[in-house]
């Protein structure tokens, strides 16, 4: 299949690339990585007028501690948060989900923007920002909004972002001290979008009591799941196997998943449950600073 045809812009700056878009309107659609856009545009699912591409934007790509929180420029490919040390040792959670994303070769073109802007539920990124509580940076010619998950990712494929706006950074607060993390997804095939992913963090203080707990869930709903109660159960609560189970069984009570061809709704339900048992018990075992994930090296 090939594209309808289209105006192919390519701005030298980011000034540029926001004039550009306050220009065109909803005409014109942005380029990052192309893992997910061209596949639309070949389909022709989508049909811009203009296609203004970022990828001469060097400005929009970096990873860089800031203020307590680790900043990722838009542009900023998949890959590279895979092989930061930064981001393995003080983010460990976008580090374990990143691995998870596809294979090597989407992941060095995909960008951690696109993945964002894409808001596809099935995701692991979009996840990791709601676990974490980030922000999500948007920026037009006239204007910069600063969004949390729960603002930004408004419905399947669809974000808050206006026409004329960029995704220009994400935002991750660093985890509180003894703190551990978890990424577990089940998908069909190595590679493919998983089934359900759960992005979970454990909190616990000196004498291993749950302080605080967050999990977020991919493949349950049109937008990454925050399970809020059950994560808020777990506070107070030395953690456990009855802990645990309790949590999962919360989880698998709130979703309601669609289904279709690859998994039904009753299944979805019931591996958001396990895999939620799984991601807190990892997690709460790293919080001890045990079963760390291993960096990943260059290959
Ligand atoms: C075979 C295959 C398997 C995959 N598996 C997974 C997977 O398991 N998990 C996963 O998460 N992803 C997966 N992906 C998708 C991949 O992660 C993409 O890289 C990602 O969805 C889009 O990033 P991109 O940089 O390629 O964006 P593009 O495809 O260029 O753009 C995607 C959308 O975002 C918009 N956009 C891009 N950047 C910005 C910005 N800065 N501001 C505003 N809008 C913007 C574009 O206009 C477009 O609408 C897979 C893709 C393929 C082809």
């Amino acid at each position: 299949m090939k594209p309808p045809p289209f105006d192919y812009l390519a701005p030298a700056s980011l000034d540029e690339a926001l004039t550009l878009l306050g220009d065109l309107g909803d005409g014109a659609k942005v380029l990052a990585g192309g893992q997910s856009l061209v596949p639309l545009l070949n389909f022709r699912l989508v049909r811009p007028q203009h296609l203004v591409d970022l990828n001469g934007l060097a400005e929009l790509a970096g990873i860089r501690e800031h203020d307590g929180h680790l900043v990722i420029g838009a542009m900023t490919r998949q890959r590279a948060v895979e092989m930061s040390e930064l981001v393995s040792d003080r983010w460990p959670l976008l580090a374990e989900a990143v691995l998870q994303i596809g294979h090597a070769q989407i992941r060095n073109r995909g960008t951690v923007g696109g993945s964002l802007a894409h808001a596809d539920p099935a995701a692991e990124l979009p996840a990791v920002v709601a676990a974490l509580g980030g922000e999500l940076v948007l920026k037009s010619r006239h204007r910069q909004r600063v969004l949390k998950a729960e603002q930004f990712f408004v419905a399947y494929l669809t974000t808050a972002a206006e026409p004329d706006e960029l995704l220009v950074e994400a935002r991750l607060p660093a985890m509180p001290p003894r703190t551990g993390s978890a990424f577990i997804e089940l998908s069909r095939r190595h590679g493919d979008f998983a089934l359900v992913g759960v992005a979970a963090t454990v909190t616990l203080d000196e004498a291993g009591v749950c302080t605080g707990s967050t999990i977020a869930l991919t493949g349950v709903g049109p937008t990454p799941v925050v399970a809020r109660d059950a994560a808020r159960a777990l506070v107070g609560a030395r953690p456990g196997p009855e802990a645990f189970e309790d949590a999962g069984r919360r989880v698998a009570e709130a979703v309601t998943p669609d289904g279709d061809l690859h998994a039904s709704s009753e299944y979805r339900k019931h591996l958001a449950g396990v895999l939620t048992r799984r991601a807190l018990a990892r997690a709460a075992e790293r919080a001890t600073g045990a079963g760390q994930p291993t960096r990943r090296e260059p290959r």
